[in-house]
């Protein structure tokens, strides 16, 4: 998946969009990948190309980290991908870099500066959690994800590697230092399982990325490692994904392999990215069209209508059962003097998603998120906050209502460590 993202809508990750665009291609023809004989350009098999250049920045910035992936940067080394799953939201025209949007998944640019530029842009910045690792076949050739992470390690930042490919275990050693030193989490983009039903269609619909069984074994590894890893299911394709056998079948196989969350998100289409993915669905899956094409009316970018909901609250149900998340536990570097902060947000967050989930109003979940935005960019420990003004201690911070106060409070205790060197919160 965003292989290559980060996340700032509900469920929806986006592309770095960093790049430049005063660029000296090298290109590098590769020898002929015989099983990328892709629907959209049979019978003709395509040659993979490779570009190099050299943009001007890398990191992606953002002012605070988002509710879903807690991630504050981002940066990645390759543009297009390999895997050609035929609905990536990176074909949007937004994050694809070609005229030709059926060259996204043959022509990869290659920040040969990545490393370089990495280096520069973290020493500047406060450390936080990076997105980044992309590991496309493209970087057994250039290495760039690898460097990166070892930049990453050097200067004691946490990662977030959201992957399609087992081939991030080659780099296991590293992300066991960072485990160590800072915090890490590797994420695998998996919609289906050996066991759901529609199983061939799925296939095909995940191009060329490495089947669902190779991703589940590599995140036992990672977990073995003590690394926290999981399933992000997005998206959940309608009709195929968000049966009660698949749900069922993705979460059994998250929990079975050391997987602590299994986060979904549903599918959104803009511009050329649905044009194209409406495409496949005419050539390859036009029983499917009608269902689509109403979920998915010209102008719309998420499904107008449809049962997200149910499939969202069945899920949560689901992970409860088998005693892991639906949501992915914050990262958080050991020794953070904020940690108490950042457990608040996260806590605050999940109830925001919950409460979207059973409908709450929009006021409401607003109200939360301001509060958890201000909390956030809280400078004190709010514990220290709460045990020497109590309550109205709480209420100083902006967007934290008498209301809030009390939850955030109730929060507070709950998270808080155990009181004993800290004497009795008062309620003043
Ligand atoms: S093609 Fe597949 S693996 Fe590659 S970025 Fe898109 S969704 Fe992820």
């Amino acid at each position: 998946m965003p292989d290559g993202t980060s996340h700032f809508q509900a469920g929806i990750p986006i592309l770095d969009p960093s790049t430049a665009t005063n660029l000296n291609y090298t290109r590098t023809v590769q020898p002929l990948d015989a099983a990328a004989i892709s629907w959209y350009n049979s019978p003709m098999a395509r040659r993979t190309v490779f570009e190099t250049y050299c943009p001007k920045t890398i990191l992606n910035k953002h002012k605070r980290p988002d509710h879903w992936f807690w991630i504050r940067y981002t940066a990645y080394p390759y543009k297009g991908c390999q895997h050609r799953c035929l609905f990536c939201y990176c074909r949007e025209r937004k994050y694809c870099p070609f005229d030709d949007v059926n060259d996204f998944g043959y022509t990869i640019q290659v920040k040969e500066n990545a490393p370089q530029l990495l280096r520069r842009a973290l020493s500047r910045v406060p450390v936080d959690l990076l997105g980044t690792g992309d590991y496309q076949p493209a970087e057994r050739k250039y290495g760039l994800s690898r460097r990166m992470l070892e930049i990453s390690l050097e200067l004691g930042f946490p990662v977030s590697v959201l992957e399609r490919s087992p081939l991030v275990l080659r780099d296991l050693d590293l992300l066991q230092a960072i485990k160590d030193k800072a915090t890490a989490v590797v994420m695998f983009s998996i919609i289906h399982t050996p066991d759901s039903p529609h199983l061939e269609r799925l296939t095909e619909m995940e191009g060329l990325a490495p089947r669902p069984e190779k991703r589940f074994a590599a995140m036992e590894q990672l977990a073995r490692a003590g690394i926290l890893t999981g399933t992000c299911m997005m998206p959940v394709l309608p009709q195929l994904c968000d049966n009660e056998a698949n749900l069922q079948s993705v979460v059994q196989w998250t929990a079975d392999h050391g997987g602590q969350f299994v986060m979904a998100g549903d599918l959104t289409l803009a511009d050329q990215q649905r044009d194209f993915f409406f495409g496949v669905l005419e050539e390859r899956f036009p029983d499917l069209l009608d269902h689509y094409r109403r979920l998915y009316p010209p102008g719309s970018y998420g499904p107008a209508s449809s049962n997200w909901r149910q499939t969202a609250l069945r899920l949560h149900e689901l992970c409860h059962q088998h005693g892991i998340s639906d949501r992915l536990p914050r990262p958080i570097i050991p020794g953070d003097k904020r940690a108490l902060n950042k457990r608040v947000v996260e806590a605050l967050a999940n109830q925001v998603y919950m409460m979207e989930l059973n409908g709450a109003p929009n006021h409401r979940l607003w109200a939360y998120r301001k509060a958890a935005w201000a909390i956030e960019d809280t400078p004190q420990d709010l514990g220290l906050i709460h045990r020497q003004m109590g309550r109205k201690g709480l209420q100083s911070i902006e967007n934290v209502g008498p209301r809030l106060a009390e939850v955030v409070e109730g929060l507070i205790q709950a998270l808080a460590p155990p009181p004993s060197h800290q004497g009795t919160p008062s309620q003043r």
